[in-house]
């Protein structure tokens, strides 16, 4: 088994109570050859209203430590970085200090629009914060330097689906989301497919949108990963996306080791 889940998060985020150790554990246990820990770098978050940075040295040290105590998996240190405008050169600095194995790019907010909650929505109405949400990734794609993968693409509907319960189609924004995959082929970074987001909704259709659209596009840099807070959901529903995967005509995913893309096969 050949799995490579490459977003996850710990207690070094505000947002997760789980211990570094358990993941590792878990890893282990599966003879998994790398775990990879990307915890939350947001700046100015919309959530806590404040930094919400780990202490990269804690995190280090607590990487090196567990490393020492399970050498059988790699110990991979990454970070789901939070893109604002207003940050980027704080962004950049942080990013270009090549201490991460791998960095996940991610949209959570803007100044006035944290695109988590219900209020966004409603008040400036649906499409106009979407299209404000797929701007900002297209403008953190040029604007950060130093990234891998850009996280949960689907972020929104996500939330929409949390708020509202529904299916909110991508046919509105497809226009955009075509650049925004032109420009990841073009930057030859990868995108995220986050189980998450297919666990909310209970539904393939963002997936297979999404993914149907890229492949048309010619693009192969897929990582699929779970988002997880907490090691219950490590890997999670990674099989039946495979096999989803597969029937849309994926043959390779991604992952990423010390900054370097590394394809392997879909298997059973
Ligand atoms: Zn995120
Ligand atoms: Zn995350």
């Amino acid at each position: 088994m050949r799995y490579h889940d490459q977003h996850v998060h710990t207690n070094f985020s505000s947002d997760s109570k789980e211990i570094m150790e358990n993941y590792v554990k878990k890893a282990v246990e599966l003879g998994l050859e790398y775990v990879a820990i990307t915890d939350h770098a947001d700046f100015m978050a919309g959530w806590t209203k404040k930094d919400e940075l780990f202490s990269c040295p804690d995190y280090f040290a607590e990487i090196k430590r567990l490393q020492a105590l399970y050498p059988q998996t790699k110990i991979l240190a990454g970070i789901e970085m939070g893109y604002r405008k207003e940050y980027i050169d704080e962004i950049n600095q942080l990013l270009g200090s090549n201490l991460f194995d791998l960095i996940i790019l991610s949209i959570h907010e803007q100044a006035d629009q944290d695109y988590f909650y219900k209020e966004p929505y409603e008040i400036l109405g649906i499409e106009t914060v979407v299209n404000n949400y797929f701007n900002q990734i297209l403008e953190g794609l040029t604007t950060i330097k130093e990234y891998d993968i850009l996280g949960h693409i689907d972020y929104c509907f996500r939330s929409l689906f949390r708020h509202f319960q529904q299916i909110f189609p991508l046919d509105p924004y497809l226009p955009i989301l075509e650049k925004i995959f032109k420009k990841i082929i073009e930057l030859d970074k990868s995108w995220e497919i986050n189980t998450s987001v297919y666990e909310t909704t209970k539904s393939t259709y963002y997936i297979e949108f999404l993914v149907k659209l890229y492949l048309s596009l010619g693009g192969k840099n897929i990582v699929v990963a779970s988002d997880c807070h907490d090691v219950s959901r490590f890997l999670s529903s990674f099989s039946e996306i495979f096999q989803l995967l597969k029937t849309l005509g994926v043959k390779e995913l991604c992952f990423y080791v010390n900054r370097k893309k590394t394809y392997y096969k879909l298997e059973n």
